[in-house]
């Protein structure tokens, strides 16, 4: 029997959500290598951490190597969006390899940072997590000067050579919240403690953290599109659980599970920065074919946001 309008099923759709100015970049500038150039081009990393992106990529010649030596020497090799550390610029240029940067520009801004911080004599606590790319690349900026910090306990713990002297910065893709509470637990030990002018984590994560929290009280079940590698949807996925929503990230629409289903009015869903808007169709049609939806849409704000291409890549 047909369900009636007021038993169909509510998408409520967290907006923005899905791919930022960052990660359309470097999309782009692998795109027009391969239309310009053909394949292969070699990028080091996934080029953005989603596995939609990096296969459709894959198959159009892109071929993706986890270090320099395995790209061979003369060859052209696209930095991913989550930026490198100098020692990687100064391994391909010994190797003869030409660069094109597709670091996003927001991850450009903090290593200048981390540049400035350091060569005023500070401590540069870096918040972030543990063997994440884009941390690994902000580290390498001043090494010797560096310590990377993930939670309020590493806070409390942390021994610097002058209390004095020190800086913060952070990860692009951390959660706004938690992040708040670990620079204070760090003011409180460092009083004279200094940070970046503005926020390092960028509009795209600040902006999708809100728009799903908006939601997210509302929903009985969230679900974030995304790869279990993209550190800003693995948040998107805690924020919900802490408003005390059920959540869980999904690749694509085949990992739904039916079960997940069982019960639930609201589905509150949204997708990471490096996750495509189609995917997010995908969703909803197949949530579609576990009942009547009606899709409802929440815009906090408008992104408008864009960066130029590298111009090697223009
Ligand atoms: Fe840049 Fe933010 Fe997108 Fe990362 S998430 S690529 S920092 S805009």
């Amino acid at each position: 029997a047909w369900l009636s309008v007021a038993e169909a099923r509510t998408v409520l759709l967290a907006s923005p959500r899905s791919f930022c100015a960052g990660v359309e970049r470097a999309i782009e500038v692998v795109e027009h290598l391969l239309d310009t150039r053909g394949g292969p081009i070699y990028v080091r990393k996934q080029i953005v951490h989603n596995s939609h992106v990096v296969s459709g990529l894959e198959r159009r010649g892109a071929v993706f190597v986890d270090e320099l030596d395995e790209v061979p020497e003369g060859a052209t090799v696209v930095f991913s969006a989550h930026g490198v550390s100098p020692a990687v610029h100064a391994e391909a240029a010994g190797r003869g390899l030409e660069v094109i940067d597709a670091t996003c520009p927001l991850v450009t801004k903090v290593h200048a940072e981390a540049r400035r911080f350091a060569a005023r004599g500070d401590t540069v606590v870096l918040i972030g997590h543990a063997g994440h790319e884009e941390v690994e690349g902000t580290l390498g900026e001043a090494p010797g000067r560096t310590v990377l910090v993930e939670d309020v306990a590493d806070a409390l713990r942390l021994e610097v050579p002058d209390p004095g002297r020190v800086s913060y910065l952070t990860q692009t893709t951390l959660a706004v919240d938690e992040t708040a509470e670990v620079v204070q637990a760090l003011r409180e030990r460092f009083p004279g403690l200094r940070g970046p002018a503005s926020d390092d984590i960028c509009y795209a994560t600040t902006n999708r953290q809100n728009a799903l929290a908006a939601i997210a009280g509302e929903a009985d079940l969230v679900l974030v599109v995304g790869s279990p590698n993209s550190s800003n949807s693995v948040r998107l996925v805690e924020l919900a659980r802490r408003h005390e929503t059920a959540a869980h990230l999904i690749d694509d629409a085949r990992d739904i599970r039916p079960e997940w289903l069982a019960g639930v009015r609201v589905v509150g869903l949204t997708a990471g920065a490096s996750a495509p808007p189609h995917l997010v169709d995908e969703v909803i049609t197949a949530l579609s074919g576990l009942g009547r939806v009606r899709t409802v849409q929440r815009r906090l704000t408008e992104e408008t946001i864009r960066f130029t291409l590298p111009s090697a890549a223009r």
